[in-house]
């Protein structure tokens, strides 16, 4: 791949195609995790990052509403390769901070362009390459890349808007809706009365963020979550810290305790799951006090683990409720009044503000239109080889993380996977690898891309039908499981038959 013919060209003038080995789609922290294990693996390879925003980030560039942080912890969801030495919840600002100083550390800049959105891929078989179409945002200008491979860090939801349901009656609502995904800058909510419609991980940080300020914030929920609370440290990394380890000893020790512990907790979900069930509704209710309706508001219909466990750092989403300034409802909306909401048990929410943390628009690899020889491609009718590439599908890897673990963890196996793919490939002087179903998945059963038993949030349900298909073998499926994963992808024999090379 590293030849001359491949080697890249100077920046395009208008009508002039840029020619680069690999093409990296989105400076999210998985695009610019790409671009680090490109630069260290496979010195030599030429590549860009082309992302569509005016700066990197991506997850954590678009959402600005109030109080943003991970869920996750930064130890595993920060990069293998980069000591985290703050705490563990991080706000977007720190988690920008942190990819910076890789972009920066590793001379990354050099091969992001930003204000690039791609619109088309297409894949030629006789040229053995993609061709990329990009608009560019900053000057309307339109341009063209060819690259031997595509690696899609786009993520999986759409940046430029959230999923809002529609109610009946919002558009006679006085007060001003908003998602937080498209925060407007202008937002005054001072002295307000607000309600936020959902109580996932995005609601459960805004109400706290939000009740120091407003006159009063409701969190309206259909159904109750899972929440789990504690300080937003890591004692063993405080200890470590004050016998002076080093920060990257003290990354990889954290990392390996917080795998174990997370390991054994999914582990127990499954196998006992009333009793861990029982372990979480009790710490919110010791939370809360004895008093509080728990049974109403936090305990969730469904087995922990089917969605996404919100943490609430050192408990302020409990504390904005027990200091009056926040208040949990559990109903349904029937419509939107003049005023607010009203609710299907016949009470009226009044609000001068709706925040609608309803989620995401699921977006299947980056609303690019993409063709193979001419033919426009459907990804609903690839089987995916462990949700990281598409038969049928050339010369393209896609990361996509993990839910009940950090979505970086995947992101750095995925890396290893790509550059040793990339060396692979030069060893056998092929030019070309995808995924094949081998004879003996001949008859596998194809199923939709998650088993909705397993995980549900309802971007996933909402989007299934966009999504490739799995087989019901570990390695036809994005299996969500990293415990088997951090061994099974590294191991991977690349000269199965389940690659065709050409
Ligand atoms: C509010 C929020 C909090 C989250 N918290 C956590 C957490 O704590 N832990 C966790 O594991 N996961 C979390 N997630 C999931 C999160 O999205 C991922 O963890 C991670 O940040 C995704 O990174 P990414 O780089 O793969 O994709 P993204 O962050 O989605 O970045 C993709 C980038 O690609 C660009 N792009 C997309 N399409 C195109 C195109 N056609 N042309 C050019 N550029 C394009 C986008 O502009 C964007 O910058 C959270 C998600 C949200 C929304």
């Amino acid at each position: 791949m590293n030849d001359a013919t491949l080697a890249t060209r100077p920046a395009s003038a208008p009508g002039r195609t840029e020619h680069v080995d690999v093409l990296i789609v989105g400076a999210g922290i998985s695009g610019i995790g790409g671009a680090y294990h490109l630069t260290t693996q496979r010195p030599g390879t030429s590549f860009v990052v082309l992302e569509a925003q005016a700066d990197f980030g991506g997850t954590w560039r678009t959402h600005r509403y109030p109080g943003i942080r991970s869920d996750s912890d930064l130890h595993t969801f920060g990069y293998r390769f980069k000591p985290w030495t703050g705490v563990p919840i991080a706000t977007a600002d720190e988690i920008r901070h942190y990819m910076g100083e890789v972009i920066a550390d590793n001379d990354l800049a050099r091969h992001i362009r930003y204000h690039h959105r791609i619109t088309a891929a297409r894949w030629s078989s006789a040229a053995r390459l993609w061709t990329i179409e990009a608009i560019r945002s900053d000057t309307d200008e339109a341009v063209r890349f060819t690259a031997s491979f595509l690696w899609m860090c786009q993520g999986y939801y759409r940046h430029e808007k959230g999923y809002t349901p529609h109610w009946e009656g919002m558009e006679t609502y006085r007060g001003r809706i908003v998602h937080p995904q498209t925060w407007p800058e202008d937002l005054e909510y001072a002295g307000k009365n607000v309600l936020v419609i959902g109580s996932g991980a995005t609601a459960a940080t805004l109400v706290p963020a939000m009740a120091k300020d407003v006159a009063h914030i409701t969190m309206l929920q259909r159904s109750p979550t899972y929440f789990r609370s504690g300080r937003n440290a890591i004692a063993l990394a405080e200890e470590l810290r004050e016998l002076q380890v080093d920060e990257t000893w003290i990354h990889e020790i954290v990392r390996r305790r917080i795998l174990r512990d997370q390991a054994l907790f999914t582990e127990r979900t499954f196998r006992e799951p009333d009793a861990v069930r029982a372990e979480l509704i009790a710490a919110v209710r010791a939370e809360l006090g004895p008093d509080y309706d728990v049974a109403t508001h936090f305990t969730p219909r469904y087995r922990p683990w089917r969605q996404r466990l919100a943490f609430v750092p050192d408990g302020d989403l409990f504390k904005g409720i027990v200091s009056g300034k926040a208040s949990v409802v559990t109903d349904r909306i029937e419509r939107f009044t003049e005023a607010g909401v009203m609710l299907v048990s016949g009470r009226e929410l009044k609000a001068d503000i709706v925040v609608t943390a309803t989620g995401f628009d699921l977006c299947v690899l980056g609303d690019i239109a993409f063709t193979i020889d001419g033919r426009k491609l459907d990804f609903a009718d690839t089987v995916t080889w462990r949700g990281i590439m598409f038969t049928g599908v050339p010369n393209l890897v896609w990361v996509f993380g993990y839910f009940r673990a950090s979505w970086t963890l995947r992101a750095d196996l995925v890396g290893d996977f790509v550059c040793r793919m990339l060396g692979h490939m030069q060893a056998k002087g092929a030019r070309q690898v995808e995924v094949a179903l081998r004879e003996e998945d001949r008859d596998m059963k194809l199923l939709p891309w998650i088993d909705a038993e397993n995980f549900n949030p309802g971007y996933m349900l909402r989007g299934m039908h966009l999504l490739p298909k799995r087989g019901d073998k570990a390695e036809w499926a994005h299996t969500q499981d990293y415990w088997t994963e951090k061994d099974a992808i590294p191991a991977t024999d690349l000269d199965d038959a389940a690659f065709v090379y050409r």
